[in-house]
């Protein structure tokens, strides 16, 4: 009888053993597989904006039209930076994945992060016909932060928020203090996201299927770069909708900052 348990136990073992190689074996190839559709995914991305760069510069060989030729410098300086712009978040995420990413905080005060962000963003409002309004806090509010990452967080918000809506939508930009902490909100009257994808939307690759996607392009990094730095900073995001086609709302919440010493906002002058 002994025996028999001894080789029912070692039965079981390697069947454990085998289920378990089993289970890594499948997440693995789903690494994989998610790993061959990025790669796809990002040659597509890199590829795409080269092409107009191409041929713009080929015009610009024979025109000798300056006011075609500046156009052509438009569009070709969009491409660029859009390429750029793929670069740096990727050479971001693997920054910050290894923990190399060092932080400089200052004392900031959030308004001029937030005009900064709205500055930025400007030139994809206005190409989408898009309204962007500004809220500013009706106090000052500070944060202990490093200014470009707070703008750069913002400024992903802002630009998601005109990438997924259509053309003549309104952004909304606003901020306000909730106990000790400040929330710095864009809201959007675009897509929306379903439900289920609110919280996956944080995850890197991950994209919601909306029928403008593709046209967007993109590698699904952005917000996991966002709540990375997000968090860094000690703070949280979260993202609401009321459902496809009812718009999105991404809150930033973060500790707030006491004010420096020796600042005159919100003194009258000369105090
Ligand atoms: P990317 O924009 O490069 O795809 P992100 O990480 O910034 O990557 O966003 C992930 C996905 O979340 C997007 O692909 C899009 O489907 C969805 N998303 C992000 N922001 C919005 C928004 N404001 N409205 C609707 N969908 C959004």
């Amino acid at each position: 009888v002994e025996n028999a348990i001894e080789r029912l136990a070692m039965a079981r073992e390697l069947f454990g053993r085998n289920a378990a190689l089993i289970r890594s074996e499948k997440a693995l190839s789903e690494a994989d597989r998610r790993k061959n559709e990025f790669i796809a995914t990002l040659a597509h991305e890199l590829r795409n904006p080269l092409a107009p760069i191409a041929s713009g510069l080929q015009v610009l060989r024979l025109t000798t039209d300056a006011v075609a030729a500046r156009a052509i410098l438009t569009v070709m300086e969009r491409q660029l930076s859009q390429v750029t712009r793929l670069i740096d978040d990727l050479l971001d995420i693997s920054r910050i994945t290894s923990g190399k990413v060092l932080l400089r905080p200052k004392r900031v005060l959030v308004d001029v992060s937030m005009e900064e962000a709205a500055e930025a963003a400007l030139p994809l409002v206005r190409a989408a016909n898009h309204t962007l309004t500004v809220i500013l806090p009706q106090q000052p509010l500070w944060l202990e932060a490093d200014p470009a990452r707070l703008v750069q967080m913002i400024g992903n918000l802002l630009s998601n928020s005109a990438k997924y809506s259509e053309n003549g939508s309104l952004i909304t930009l606003s901020a306000r203090a909730q106990d000790a902490e400040v929330i710095i909100e864009v809201t959007d009257t675009g897509l929306g996201i379903p439900e289920p994808m609110l919280s996956q939307v944080f995850d890197m690759f991950t994209q919601v299927n909306h029928t403008l996607e593709r046209a967007q392009g993109g590698l699904g990094i952005g917000l996991a770069l966002v709540r990375q730095l997000v968090e860094m900073h000690g703070g949280s995001i979260v993202a609401a909708s009321a459902g496809a086609g009812f718009g999105s709302t991404f809150s930033i919440r973060l500790p707030m900052a006491p004010a420096p010493p020796n600042t005159s906002i919100g003194l009258p002058e000369g105090q």
